[in-house]
């Protein structure tokens, strides 16, 4: 930390940006916790509180002393100071979070999104959503630091989708059309965002190399190795998905044929359900998913029949088994992770008995595997991870140390 810090007024942003940083991260600390910590001189300390106290960023309150004498005086962030919204744009619905400056969420609104998910409907279903958000918790356009939206597919770095297979868009400059309707810096993010609610979930895991393999609307993973999270030349690093595994299996929404996506994401598995009962397969799925459209639904249904030891279901989920194991052990001969995190709602379907047969997989499709020590864990970030994640993206971009 101290080496990223100039003792030096004029490198004032700078340490300001550090400072928030620290307290983002300690919760409250002393000014001398904060000189220890940043490696700068109290007066350049103070005069940098005093900097963002004007600002109303942070605020000072007495703690607990157990030793005589006064109390001392800690620092903390202003949660009402400033606001984040973040957005996950998913094909059955939009979910819209506020943030507060702790990153907490203070406020959230669901729509469900039908078949049409032409840009047009979507980015006005966008506007409405936000806009109705903010104007509800009487949020003003000043204390509004940015919107995050994040959904699956490639983005380029100047907020375009290129693809998104879910969805089925191509070259959407989702950025440019939103930043017409607000004033704030819009970001647009793919779902790797997810992982940095994961890492605030569980802050050791800062040091793994980790493979998030996320299995949901779309399936890829996020992969950090050496501390390092991995982009790639264009930022489609981690496209497991997109490996055929069958030539002449089912057409991906990427337009190929056969991808580990198009058998196993929660539209892939969805999709074949619906085409399976209505060709006549004996299954208590029939009866569940009647009526329904909405893939996570079906999903959490063929989980239910898998628990109630539906034949039907127990094949479906060991194919999917079959199809992830494989896929994770490529992954692991790839990058050479100590940590897989499984994700996503297809993951969450038979987690213990998706770990259980990866593991089975590494005596045979894992290269030196007896040098390997890996861990296996599902996802603990919880409800509502992608947009935890796109509003601590939103907040580390707007206060990034250059
Ligand atoms: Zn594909």
């Amino acid at each position: 930390m101290s080496t990223n810090a100039i003792d030096s007024k004029t490198a004032g942003e700078r340490n300001e940006k550090l400072v928030i940083e620290l307290l983002r991260e300690h919760k409250t600390l002393s000014q001398a916790r904060i000189c220890v910590k940043t490696g700068l001189g109290s007066s350049t300390i103070s005069y940098i509180v005093g900097r963002l106290r004007d600002k109303g960023l942070i605020f000072e309150q007495t703690g607990q002393s157990s030793k005589r004498g006064a109390k001392p005086v800690l620092i903390a962030i202003n949660a009402a100071a400033l606001f984040v919204v973040g957005t996950e744009i998913n094909p059955s619905y939009l979910l819209t979070g506020i943030f507060n400056f702790k990153n907490e969420l203070i406020d959230q609104v669901r729509i469900s999104l039908d078949t049409d998910h032409s840009v047009q409907k979507v980015v006005h279903l966008l506007e409405i959503n936000i806009k109705g958000l903010l104007g509800k918790n009487e949020i003003s356009d000043d204390k509004l630091i940015g919107i995050g939206i994040t959904l699956s597919g490639s983005i380029s770095s100047q907020g375009v989708v290129q693809l998104s297979s879910p969805l089925g868009w191509k070259n959407v400059p989702l950025k440019e059309l939103l930043s017409e309707k607000f004033g704030c810096p819009i970001s647009i993010y793919t779902t790797k965002v997810r992982l940095l609610a994961e890492i605030n979930a569980e802050p050791a895991l800062q040091s793994k190399n980790i493979v998030y393999f996320n299995v949901a609307n779309g399936v890829g993973a996020t992969v950090v190795v050496d501390g390092r999270l991995l982009h790639g030349s264009t930022n489609r690093c981690g496209e497991l998905g997109h490996i055929v595994i069958d030539p002449n299996g089912p057409v991906c929404g990427c337009g190929q044929q056969g991808c580990l996506e198009a058998h196993i994401s929660g539209l892939a598995i969805a999709k074949k359900i619906k085409h399976d009962i209505e060709n006549g397969t004996n299954s208590i799925l029939a009866e569940l998913t009647n009526q329904q459209d909405v893939p996570e639904d079906i999903v959490e249904n063929l989980k239910q029949a898998i628990e109630k030891g539906d034949d039907y279901a127990v094949r479906l989920r060991d194919f999917i088994a079959d199809k992830l194991s494989r896929s994770v052990a490529i992954a692991i001969n790839l990058y050479d992770p100590d940590i897989i995190i499984l994700a996503g709602y297809v993951n969450e379907i038979a987690s213990d008995y998706f770990v259980e047969h990866i593991r089975n997989r590494f005596s045979t499709d894992v290269f030196d595997e007896s040098f390997r020590k890996i861990e296996i864990i599902s996802a603990r970030a919880g409800q509502h991870a992608l947009l935890r994640g796109v509003a601590a993206a939103v907040l580390q971009e707007q206060f990034k140390i250059e």
